[in-house]
């Protein structure tokens, strides 16, 4: 499986990147499988930048704060009104409003809404399989309802936290994990709400008790410093800890 991070910057886009998105890519069947996690404010425009966007398979929404699912506007608007026509619906799977959510975004009715350009797919209990992929979610806490997002595709694993606060919901999804891709948007030493995100201190702690072999530091909003948040990490993981970016790519 193979990650891209489209977009990492934390709450808002940055002068270097646009808000979270990722994408996932694994060979499955003769062909490669596309699916992106999060679609937020930016990441649209860096997206083509790295792929073709209208080949995307799937979406997988953590939550449906703007930073995550605001680029699913622009999105409608490419594939319901591509000049070669209409492109297929794909599924996006994401908490139970997000249609009516997305809808309200783009200021339309909620009938049809954007329900003609994407099959919106509330998640349940069950784990998702779609193609080579296997999702599987947990509630974590934020203070809108948000999931960790677990992918498994040909033997190996990626958590992604979505945003989150710490919780028993994030470190399950993190369980043994091969790589984790952790939100650190917060730093030491301030006054920080409980229940909305997490220090790079307490993503590397969160780490170390799921047991994951790799750590990857996102969300870090634009103003902090990211290799602060990193500094912060370090000593609490033991493992190799880093710092994504716009662009970087990771063979899981
Ligand atoms: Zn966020
Ligand atoms: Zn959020």
């Amino acid at each position: 499986m193979r990650m891209t991070v489209i977009g990492c910057a934390g709450s808002y886009p940055g002068p270097e990147s646009a808000a979270s998105c990722y994408l996932l890519e694994e060979e499955h069947g003769g062909r490669t499988w596309s699916v992106l996690l999060d679609l937020g404010n930016g990441a649209l425009g860096s997206l083509q930048r790295y792929a073709d966007a209208s080949a995307i398979d799937a979406v997988f929404l953590s939550h449906l704060h703007a930073d995550h699912c605001l680029d699913l506007c622009g999105y409608y608007v490419m594939r319901k009104y591509h000049p070669e026509g209409a492109l297929p619906k794909i599924p996006v799977h994401g908490p139970a409003d997000t249609a009516r959510r997305m809808a309200k975004a783009y200021d339309l009715d909620e009938d049809p809404g954007m329900n003609e350009e994407f099959d919106f797919i509330p998640y349940g209990a069950d784990a998702v399989e779609y193609g080579p992929f296997k999702i599987t979610v947990r509630l974590v806490v934020h203070p809108v309802t948000a999931y960790a997002l677990r992918i498994e595709a040909g033997g190996r694993t990626l958590a992604y936290s979505g945003d989150s606060g710490v919780c028993p919901g994030l470190e399950d999804t993190a369980r043994d994990a091969d790589l984790f891709l952790c939100e650190a948007s917060f730093m030491e030493g301030a006054v920080n709400p409980p229940g909305l995100h997490l220090t790079g201190r307490e993503a590397a702690e969160t780490a170390e008790r799921a047991g994951v072999g790799r750590l990857l530091l996102t969300h870090v909003p634009p103003w902090h410093e990211p290799d602060a948040v990193l500094t912060e990490a370090v000593p609490h993981f033991d493992g190799p800890v880093s710092l994504v970016s716009s662009g970087s790519s990771y063979d899981i």
